[in-house]
């Protein structure tokens, strides 16, 4: 097993690492900005080192302090964690030629599914559903581009290969504007991602976020853990996520996680990622790959009972998966709220001093948080201070739960998105899920 890792990330799932690394009786470095000296993960860690000034580019996204930390602290692997330098593959390569670990997937992986057109030829040849469009980058003949529109059908939507988080893509309603469309998500595109490669797909109008977790090894052996639905969204930024996902059959399940799991091996995937398909009209169409450990990672571990990060280590460690598809059995329900240090309202950051921290309990509730009473939330990072996860026999016993810790919860000095959260579990529309996409935001009068 690992003998001692550094920790590249802040926050929640910094200390959600640091505590499968416990467990484990792996040693942990953690790493901070001058402005996280009091995250609790650093508090808990063997060793810490700071790695520079608040700002994310000078810390968490400065791949040489970093990779110096390891060596100082004879650490031999890093792990990453979500977002900041976990699906960079420059990163990842720069780690394992500096001699250590990286928790993650290999360094070509990321690569391939970090651009788009590449990820979906990829699938495409794995047999996993793409959604109908040019199957590849967009040339210069336009005459051929408008024949290409016409087959997918209006609307269609131009996406930037590189694009992320969002941003460059553009949606368009009708023929006449196509080429403008065209012109401008370009020039966007090397502007944001200093490369210009577009393509088109159709535009589905109402679906909803499905994702597939997987785990694979490094020895060929990869199982999928089933579903997440994650359609209650806003400005793209998941909010509510459940797993099962609604009204999803188990032959749906099977047949859809048989093809990411064939991906991952024909790629040379190992890790833990996710495989994310826009769900509409009972028809799956993948979207993207994220390399990484997700956010709404725990939904997944509490109705199969399998601890995520633990796995993720032993396979980083090189050992083959304890598990097989068959032995993975679904059990119950599981949903879980992203709280945010957020006005509920208008969503304006709200960083400042917790005077008061209350956490709720029994049967079925978890939360992972970094916070505490006295902690200061920080305005250099994201929002999100942790994430309440509740899980029952079913859908309703999970949602009653819900409701019950929505109202325990106490965060007292900054506000924060719970009172949306009580508000959205009121909704009928929710009570009932599968909502789309477009719910939240059209809900909240938001569009
Ligand atoms: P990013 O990498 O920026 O997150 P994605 O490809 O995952 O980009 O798309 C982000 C979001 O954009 C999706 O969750 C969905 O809401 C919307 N979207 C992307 N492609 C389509 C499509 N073909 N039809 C409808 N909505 C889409």
């Amino acid at each position: 097993m690992l003998d001692k890792i550094v920790i590249a990330n802040r926050g929640e799932i910094a200390l959600r690492i640091l505590r499968a690394c416990r467990e484990m009786g792996i040693k942990t470095v953690a790493v901070h900005s001058t402005a996280d000296n009091n995250l609790k993960h650093v508090l808990l860690a063997d060793e810490t080192v700071c790695i520079g000034p608040p700002n994310s580019t000078d810390s968490y996204l400065n791949m040489p302090a970093i990779i110096s930390a390891a060596e100082v602290t004879d650490a031999v692997a890093v792990h990453p964690g979500y977002g900041f330098l976990s699906e960079n593959a420059d990163f990842a390569e720069r780690v394992e030629s500096s001699g250590f670990t990286f928790i993650g997937p290999p360094a070509s992986a990321i690569r391939l599914m970090g651009d788009k057109v590449s990820a979906i030829q990829s699938m495409k040849a794995a047999g996993v559903p793409c959604v109908p469009g040019s199957d590849g980058p967009l040339g210069d003949d336009f005459d051929e581009i408008i024949k290409m529109g016409r087959e997918i059908g209006y609307p269609i939507i131009i996406k930037a290969s590189a694009g992320g988080g969002g941003r460059g893509m553009r949606v368009v309603h009708a023929e006449a504007s196509l080429t403008a469309a065209i012109t401008v998500t370009k020039a966007e595109a090397r502007a944001a991602f200093g490369n210009d490669t577009v393509y088109m797909e159709k535009f589905l109008e109402r679906p909803r976020h499905v994702e597939f977790q997987i785990i694979a090894d490094s020895h060929g052996n990869a199982v999928h853990l089933g579903e997440r639905d994650c359609s209650m969204q806003r400005r793209h930024q998941k909010v509510i996520e459940e797993a099962p996902a609604p009204g999803i059959t188990e032959e749906q399940r099977e047949r859809i996680g048989a093809r990411c799991v064939k991906a991952c091996q024909e790629i040379g995937y190992h890790s833990v990622g996710t495989f994310e398909f826009l769900y509409q009209d009972d028809e799956f169409y993948f979207i993207e790959m994220n390399t990484r450990l997700q956010v709404e990672h725990p939904v997944t571990e509490m109705i199969t009972g399998i601890d995520l990060v633990r796995e993720q280590l032993c396979v980083a460690a090189g050992e083959e998966l304890s598990f097989k598809q068959e032995d993975i059995e679904i059990r119950g329900h599981a949903i879980e709220c992203r709280i945010n240090a957020e006005d509920p309202k208008t969503f304006m950051p709200s960083p400042g001093l917790i005077n008061l921290f209350h956490a709720p309990g029994g049967p079925g509730v978890r939360i992972d948080t970094h916070i505490y009473n006295g902690y200061k939330v920080p305005p250099y990072y994201d929002s999100m201070i942790g994430k309440l996860i509740t899980h029952g026999q079913d859908r309703d016993a999970a949602i009653a739960r819900m409701k019950n810790a929505l109202t325990e919860i106490v965060i007292e000095g900054i506000r924060t998105n719970v009172p949306l959260h009580q508000e959205i579990f009121q909704h009928a529309a929710f009570q009932q899920g599968g909502t789309d996409i477009h719910y939240l935001e059209k809900r909240l009068g938001l569009v």
